[in-house]
């Protein structure tokens, strides 16, 4: 049985407004999964469903198979750390630690213990005695990660903790965090609009737009079967490159090139002739050179970024971002010559945006 069920989750907010459809999910005992998606889209609404904080307009949240609709946060045992970690500024580390625990009047020999074993593992043992104005971004977000884990929880959740960090510190949160999930076991569900904190701590992610799930699936999945052009455009960086054509004679044309579909459209050809149908392809799966489908443009802007180049080509209608290694580099201005293999084009019905 999965250990968290959400069955047709709603949220209708009392003005009217629709944020959540039909959200339909089932969590194992310590998975650690991911909500995605862009600003607005209802992770937040989702999560504070699933911690007791919002009313589940409708639909069924199970935990262990029961249903939990109307149980409090605390009897769901979930603990959450929001992006906003608000310690208590006048308490020094070891009582921010130690607070909650405090409240519920377990044993101070107890507390200790578990004060000090969350400081190991989050590397706070030497500021334990300090006050929260004498740490750093990355330091105060880790009491307040702390806080959440010395609880003992079943359910962790996490609602964009990283935003306040600067890029370097969230490299390192990012990697501590699915460390402390490996250790507490918990199970995790974790909110960001982040597609790289996505694609590197998931087991699972569930990818959503406008309130609808458009997908769940494991970071190779959701990278490399997208259900649709969303999924597709918003997992990967640089973002996968579209271009939009009618199908004629099972063939498209971008600048000079004529691209024949049928092999890769097999039985489906005859049904999208005279229709709309979008090519895909990852910056990242781009050849310099001829190959199954190949393609010519102009280089308008190079960016170097060590490991790999971006390459900013214009195609006449059309432009494209290509990812090719330092040695291969073209010069600003010339003509570029590249190609994509088969298997890494995507093709997509042009009116409802779905992968064929
Ligand atoms: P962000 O990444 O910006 O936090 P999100 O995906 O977490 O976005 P939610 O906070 O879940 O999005 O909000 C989903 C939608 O519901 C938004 O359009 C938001 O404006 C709306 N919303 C949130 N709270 C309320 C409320 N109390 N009343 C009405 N609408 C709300």
């Amino acid at each position: 049985m999965a250990y968290l069920t959400l069955r047709n989750i709603n949220k209708i907010y009392p003005n009217g407004f629709h944020a959540v459809h039909d959200f339909n999910m089932e969590a194992e005992k310590g998975e650690f999964i991911v909500f995605v998606g862009p600003s607005g889209c209802g992770k937040s609404t989702t999560l504070r469903m699933i911690a007791g904080l919002e009313d589940i307009s409708k639909g069924e949240f199970l935990i262990e198979g029961k249903l939990a609709n109307t149980l409090s946060p605390r009897e769901r045992e979930v603990a959450m750390v929001f992006q906003s970690y608000a310690l208590y500024p006048h308490m020094t580390v070891y009582d921010n630690l130690a607070f909650g625990l405090s409240l519920q009047g377990i044993d101070e020999d107890v507390i200790d213990e578990r004060v000090q074993k969350t400081a190991r593992i989050l590397g706070l043992t030497d500021y334990l005695d300090r006050m929260p104005r004498a740490l750093s971004g990355g330091q105060r977000q880790r009491v307040a990660v702390g806080r959440s884990i010395i609880r003992k929880v079943g359910i962790f959740l996490m609602d964009e903790p990283l935003s306040n960090l600067d890029a370097k510190q969230r490299v390192t949160m990012r990697s501590e965090i699915t460390q402390i999930h490996r250790e507490t076991g918990a199970t995790t569900i974790y909110v960001t609009h982040d597609q790289t904190e996505a694609m590197t701590m998931a087991d699972r992610i569930v990818v959503m737009k406008d309130g609808y799930v458009q997908q769940i699936g494991t970071p190779k999945e959701v990278y490399f079967n997208p259900a649709n052009m969303f999924v597709a455009g918003f997992i990967g960086e640089p973002p996968m490159n579209f271009i939009r054509r009618t199908l004629r004679d099972g063939c498209i044309e971008i600048g000079t090139s004529r691209i024949d579909l049928r092999k890769k459209l097999g039985e489906q050809a005859a049904a999208y002739e005279g229709k709309e149908i979008v090519f895909g392809f990852r910056p990242e799966a781009v050849a310099l050179g001829e190959g199954d489908y190949t393609l010519r443009g102009c280089v308008e802007l190079t960016e170097m970024l060590g490991d790999s180049v971006n390459v900013y080509v214009d195609m006449a209608q059309e432009k494209a971002i290509l990812k090719v290694m330092p040695h291969e580099m073209p010069q600003m201005d010339s003509e570029v010559v590249f190609s994509i293999p088969a298997s890494s084009v995507y093709l997509f019905d042009g009116s409802t945006e779905m992968v064929l």
